[in-house]
């Protein structure tokens, strides 16, 4: 087994630094999704990354996308709040002024200057880090399809020209696609066979999006994932 990289080494030093941050806020954006808002203590990131969470005194630990921009004076994240979670729903009651402890950022997941259409592919609160995207300023004319179970799910559509916000609704009707965002993918990327594809959220939409990209002859390198576990 060869030596860490340089960057492996940074990414564990970041990793065992923890920062204390103060909540700015906390807003349910839809049922069981909830914003927080924390101080931004001189946090440095790119668009793109990860930071990973904890509460004063506990070993628990989780990664959550940053969903604020490079220049915002804050930090936000978007959590979904798992039923029965070991974490995400102790955040959820976080109080304005409470404290949260933070690492990173981490994660490689940040948009590159290669040609071609960025096409931004979500599911759920994946939605986070194409925000930062937005608000940095880092995606001028890209795409985002935004798998939803149900409409009210859609958070910060606001941010996107409505001709390029996709909303593939999964549990209702009124979105500009009633199925799964892989449906949608399916189809566009016969259209735009020279995009660059950047998938965001579970896992199972990541593999069968994967499959799906490769299988109608997207390269590897044009497919950028992160994936939430
Ligand atoms: C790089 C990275 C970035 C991430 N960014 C975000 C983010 O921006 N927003 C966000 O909400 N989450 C994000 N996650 C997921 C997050 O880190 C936690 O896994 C999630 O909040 C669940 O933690 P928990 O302790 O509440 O649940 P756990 O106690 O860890 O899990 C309980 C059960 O819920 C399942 N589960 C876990 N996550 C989900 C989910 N999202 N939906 C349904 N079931 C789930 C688990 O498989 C398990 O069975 C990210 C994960 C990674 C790896």
């Amino acid at each position: 087994m060869g030596y860490p990289s340089m960057v492996d080494q940074i990414d564990r030093i970041f990793r065992i630094i923890r920062v204390i941050h103060r909540v700015l806020e906390v807003c349910e954006l839809s049922p069981g999704v909830v914003l927080l808002r924390l101080s931004r203590e001189g946090l440095i990131f790119q668009a793109g990354q990860h930071l990973l969470l904890s509460l004063p005194g506990s070993a628990l630990a989780r990664e959550y996308s940053i969903a604020s921009g490079t220049d915002d004076p804050w930090l936000d994240v978007l959590i979904r709040v798992v039923k029965g979670g070991a974490f995400s729903p102790r955040l959820a009651r976080l109080r304005p002024g409470q404290e949260v402890e933070v690492s990173g950022p981490c994660g490689f997941f940040t948009p590159n200057s290669d040609p071609g259409m960025k096409v931004l592919v979500a599911t759920g609160t994946g939605v986070a880090p194409f925000r930062s995207f937005v608000r940095s300023g880092l995606v001028q004319g890209a795409a985002l399809a935004h798998g939803v179970r149900f409409l009210n799910e859609t958070h910060w559509f606001h941010d996107w020209h409505p001709c390029r916000y996709v909303r593939c609704v999964s549990r209702e009707s009124g979105g500009d696609i009633q199925g799964r965002v892989t449906d949608w993918m399916a189809r566009a990327v016969c259209d735009i066979p020279d995009a660059q594809w950047w998938l965001c959220g579970n896992s199972v939409m990541i593999q069968e999006g994967w499959d799906l990209l490769t299988g109608a002859g997207v390269h590897p390198e044009r497919i950028h994932t992160e994936v939430y576990f």
